[in-house]
């Protein structure tokens, strides 16, 4: 019998076959100031992340280590790939939702709403209609610290869905403090939402929240799990439908079912993370100053991070 180890906290027999007691929670890369956004890019064999203060998307490869992707990054935070392999990023400074082409381009997708500029786009995610869904807090428009100082154009930090077809900007929800991170589950008929509002008010619950997905449609369907210690940040699906989300003292992994499986103890306060690797079976976990990667024995639900075509 294997002794759990001090990384791992056991709170149902099924984490131990989703991580096992043999993994190392290994420090890959260090020295920034707050990391967040990480996707893989498996026809690349890489790491995109960002360091927002510092106005950095940086690379990481296991061959070569990290290096400058994109400089004056605009406060980038939250980024994904599209079902054609493109990086959709979050940006605090531009306060929009940008593509970087094949060719290196950007394309802006989303910067206002009616008639008033966005908060500060914080993460997004693709669904497989090509809809673009992202959060909109006020994280990066509250200091000039991850952004600039503004006041909200806003009326609500809403979560908005940017239609594939028509590109429009809509709001699909806009009773959150402060929604962050958000993933479908496996078949899409439900979008998980994490409300970090806590940050700046103890009152707001640390939850995850869920919704039944119709088309551009959302149904409140109540809290799906809540974070016991610190707040949830990033999330993210794997292909056994289990959720697992970023907290004050690491990743929580979650059944469908919203019950704790168990923790990843990580010794610094994990904003988000991603599954990826070669063989997708690691877990990119981005907290604070570094960016930290586990064995895992299960893939992440988003094949189109591991390479196009995948
Ligand atoms: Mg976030």
């Amino acid at each position: 019998m294997i002794k759990t180890p001090p990384h791992l906290e056991i709170h149902d027999d099924r984490f131990g076959l989703l991580v096992h007691p043999m993994s190392r929670l290994e420090r890959i890369a260090t020295g920034f100031t707050w990391t967040e956004g990480p996707v893989w890019f498996g026809d690349h064999e890489t790491l995109l992340f960002s360091d927002i203060p510092s106005q950095r998307i940086l690379r990481w490869s296991e061959a070569d280590g990290v290096s400058l992707f994109r400089g004056n990054s605009g406060f980038n935070n939250g980024n994904t790939r599209d079902r054609q392999g493109r990086l959709i990023g979050c940006r605090h400074g531009c306060r929009d939702v940008v593509r970087t082409e094949t060719d290196g381009r950007l394309t802006v997708l989303a910067a206002e709403h009616d008639g008033g500029r966005l908060n500060s786009p914080n993460d997004v995610v693709v669904s497989s209609d090509g809809a673009i869904w992202f959060t909109d807090p006020t994280y990066g428009i509250l200091s000039n610290f991850e952004g600039y100082r503004a006041e909200p154009e806003q009326t609500a930090r809403h979560v908005f869905r940017i239609d594939p077809a028509t590109g429009t900007v809509a709001p699909v929800i806009g009773d959150f403090v402060q929604p962050n991170g958000l993933c479908f589950s496996l078949d899409e008929r439900r979008l998980y939402v994490a409300e970090s509002g806590s940050s700046h008010d103890d009152s707001v619950p640390s939850v995850i929240r869920q919704f039944d997905v119709d088309g551009a449609r959302l149904t409140d369907a109540g809290v799906f799990a809540e974070i016991d210690t610190g707040l949830p940040d990033g999330i993210r699906v794997d292909v056994q439908g289990n959720l697992w989300s970023s907290a004050g003292d690491g990743v929580h992994c979650f059944a469908p079912d919203g019950t704790l499986l168990g923790k990843i103890l990580v010794p610094e306060t994990v904003a988000n993370l991603c599954f990826g690797g070669s063989d997708g079976q690691r877990m990119f976990i981005t907290a604070t100053s570094s960016v930290y990667r586990i064995f895992v024995d299960v893939k992440g639900a988003e094949p189109w991070t591991r390479g196009v075509g995948a």
